[in-house]
C-alpha cells in the first residue's frame, strides 16, 4: 500500500512551496488510496515554536489537505532515535565523536587553506583516538560511518538516475553531544517506522538523499522511492521569497482567494495534463502521476493565480461565497460582528457580482452599496452625472417609484422605457444618474437587477439624497 508523507519543519508559516508538496503527497495517496501523514519535523528546538506547528495545521486544513495519520511529533519520538542510534553503535555502524566545535572548525578552516575538502576526517572512527580522549570530560556526539567508497544512485521519479559519489559524503552526525537527533537520521528513521513507500519533497533534499538512503541500508530497511520536486521559482528566476509576493498560504486566504483556486493553482507549479488548466479535485485524484511532473523548475505567477481564483469565484455558488464573504464584510466595516444578515438577500446580491470580483475582497467592497445605509458619491461621477440636466429625471423616478407596489426587474425596466420614452432621450441619460445615485460610481451590475437588490426604501432615500445634493450645489 503506498504510504506518503508530507514533514514540515515549524520553522515558519505554510509557504507555497510546502504547500504544492503536501499537495502532490495527498494526490498521490488519494489516486492511489494509499495513506498520507503528517508529521511535524520539529526536532530543532531553537527554531520550531507551537505556533507555527498551528498555523500549519491551519493551512492544511483550509487547504483541504485532509491527513490519515498524525500530526505525528518528532519530539516525541527522541526514546526511538535513541535506541535506533544505539543500535548502530553496537553494530559498528556508528561511533562516539570527540571532536569538539573548535577543533572542527579550526580544521575546516585549515583544508579551505589548504585546498582540500571541507568533510570530517574521520578521525573519531579510530580507536586510539578514542582512547585518547575518552574520559576528558567532552560530551560525545554521534557519527555515522559513511561508506567512502563507489557511488550511490537515487533513482528518483522525476529526475531518473541520479549518481552521487560515496566519497563526497561526510560521517555525518546523526546525534548531537546534548543527545537531539539530527534531521538526516530522524527522517530516516521515521520513514522507516511509518513504513514510508514514497518520499516525495523539495528537491533541495536531493543532496541528503545519498545520505539518507546509506543510512536505510545500515538500519536494514528497503529504500523507498524518491520523487524530488523541482523548485519554485519567483518571475526573475530566483528562488521563490517574500521578494515576490506573499508567499504564506494564510496571506492568500486573507486577500480572498479561495482554497480550491490555490489547490489548483499549486498543482500546476510543476504538473500539467494536457493543456488543462482547471481542475476539480476529483479530477486531480484521479490524473495525478509524476510522469506528468516536469523536470525544470515552475515560475509562481501571481497573475495566473489572480485569474484562476476570479474563475473560481465565477463557478462558485452564491450561497458558498455568502458564507465565505462574511469576514471580509466584517473587517472591510461593512457590516458589523454578529450583525444578521438575511443569506437569501446575500446570495442574490452575490450573483450580480460574481462575475466582477476576482477576490472575495474585492466582492465584499462591491456589496457596500448594497448593503450600507448609505452611500459615497465618486467625486467625478457625482459631477458628471449629479446636475441640473439629471434633476428633473431623478425627481420624476423618484415620484414614479415611490407609487410603484411590484418592485421587480419587469416593472422597473417598464417603468425606465416609459420616462426615456416620454422624453426622447438614451436609456443611459436616465441609467447612468440613477446609478450614481444609488451606487456612488458608474460601474455596477445592470441597473435593473441592482435597483431590485437595494430595494424600494433605500432606492428612494438615494434618490432623495442625490435630488438635494444636486439642489445644494446650486
Ligand atoms: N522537514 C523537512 C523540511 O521541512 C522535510 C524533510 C523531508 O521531506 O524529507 O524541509
Amino acid at each position: 500500500m503506498v504510504r506518503v508523507r508530507f514533514a514540515p519543519s515549524p520553522t515558519g508559516h505554510l509557504h507555497i512551496g510546502g504547500a504544492r508538496t503536501a499537495l502532490f503527497n495527498y494526490l498521490f495517496a488519494r489516486h492511489n488510496n494509499g495513506k498520507f501523514i503528517l508529521r511535524i519535523e520539529d526536532t530543532d528546538r531553537t527554531r520550531s515554536t507551537e505556533e507555527y506547528i498551528e498555523a500549519i495545521i491551519e493551512g492544511m486544513k483550509w487547504l483541504k489537505l485532509e491527513w490519515d495519520e498524525g500530526p505525528l511529533r518528532q519530539t516525541d519520538r527522541f526514546d526511538v532515535y535513541r535506541n535506533y542510534v544505539n543500535k548502530l553503535i553496537s553494530e559498528g555502524k556508528a561511533y562516539y565523536c570527540y571532536c569538539t566545535p573548535e577543533e572542527l572548525e579550526q580544521r575546516r578552516k585549515d583544508a579551505l587553506a589548504q585546498g582540500k575538502p571541507q568533510k570530517y576526517d574521520g578521525r573519531c572512527r579510530n580507536k586510539e583516538r578514542v582512547q585518547e580522549v575518552e574520559g576528558s570530560g567532552v560530551q560525545a556526539a554521534v557519527r555515522f560511518k559513511m561508506p567512502q567508497e563507489g557511488q550511490v544512485v537515487v533513482d528518483d521519479l522525476i529526475r531518473g538516475k541520479v549518481v552521487f559519489e560515496n566519497n563526497q559524503l561526510d560521517d555525518l552526525i546523526i546525534m548531537r553531544s546534548d543527545g537531539t537527533p539530527t534531521y538526516n537520521f530522524t527522517v530516516v528513521v521515521d520513514d522507516v517506522d511509518m513504513d514510508i513507500t514514497h518520499v516525495i519533497r523539495g528537491d533541495d533534499h536531493l543532496n541528503n538523499t545519498p545520505k539518507q538512503i546509506h543510512i536505510y541500508k545500515a538500519l536494514g530497511h528497503e529504500i523507498p522511492l524518491f520523487a524530488h520536486l523541482p523548485m519554485i521559482l519567483g518571475s526573475d528566476k530566483t528562488r521563490l521569497s517574500k521578494r515576490h509576493g506573499a508567499t504564506s498560504v494564510m496571506a492568500y486566504k486573507e486577500m480572498g482567494y479561495l482554497p480550491d483556486a490555490l489547490i489548483n493553482y499549486l498543482v500546476r507549479l510543476g504538473w500539467s495534463y494536457g493543456d488543462q488548466e482547471v481542475f476539480t479535485r476529483e479530477e486531480l485524484i484521479k490524473y495525478f502521476s509524476f510522469e506528468n511532473v516536469g523536470k525544470s523548475s515552475a515560475i509562481f505567477n501571481p497573475e495566473k493565480l489572480l485569474w484562476l481564483n476570479s474563475q473560481y469565484i465565477i463557478k462558485s455558488n452564491p450561497e458558498e461565497l455568502a458564507q465565505m464573504v462574511l469576514p471580509f464584510l466584517e473587517n472591510a466595516g461593512i457590516i458589523h460582528k454578529g450583525q444578521k444578515i438575511d443569506r437569501q438577500w446575500l446570495s442574490r446580491a452575490i450573483k450580480t457580482l460574481q462575475e466582477r470580483a476576482k477576490t472575495l475582497l474585492e466582492l465584499a467592497n462591491s456589496l457596500r452599496y448594497y448593503i450600507a445605509e448609505d452611500v459615497q458619491y465618486d467625486e467625478k461621477a457625482k459631477a458628471k452625472f449629479l446636475n441640473e440636466k439629471s434633476r428633473g429625471l431623478l425627481i420624476e423616478l423618484k415620484d414614479a417609484l415611490n407609487a410603484l407596489s411590484d418592485f421587480s426587474i419587469y416593472e422597473l425596466e417598464k417603468l425606465f422605457k416609459s420616462i426615456v420614452e416620454k422624453h426622447v432621450i438614451k436609456l443611459g441619460n436616465l441609467a447612468q444618474p440613477v446609478r450614481v445615485a444609488i451606487t456612488g460610481g458608474t460601474e455596477s451590475p445592470g441597473i435593473f437587477e441592482v435597483l431590485e437588490i437595494v430595494g424600494k426604501e433605500k432606492t428612494i432615500k438615494r434618490l432623495e439624497k442625490a435630488i438635494k445634493a444636486i439642489e445644494s450645489e446650486n
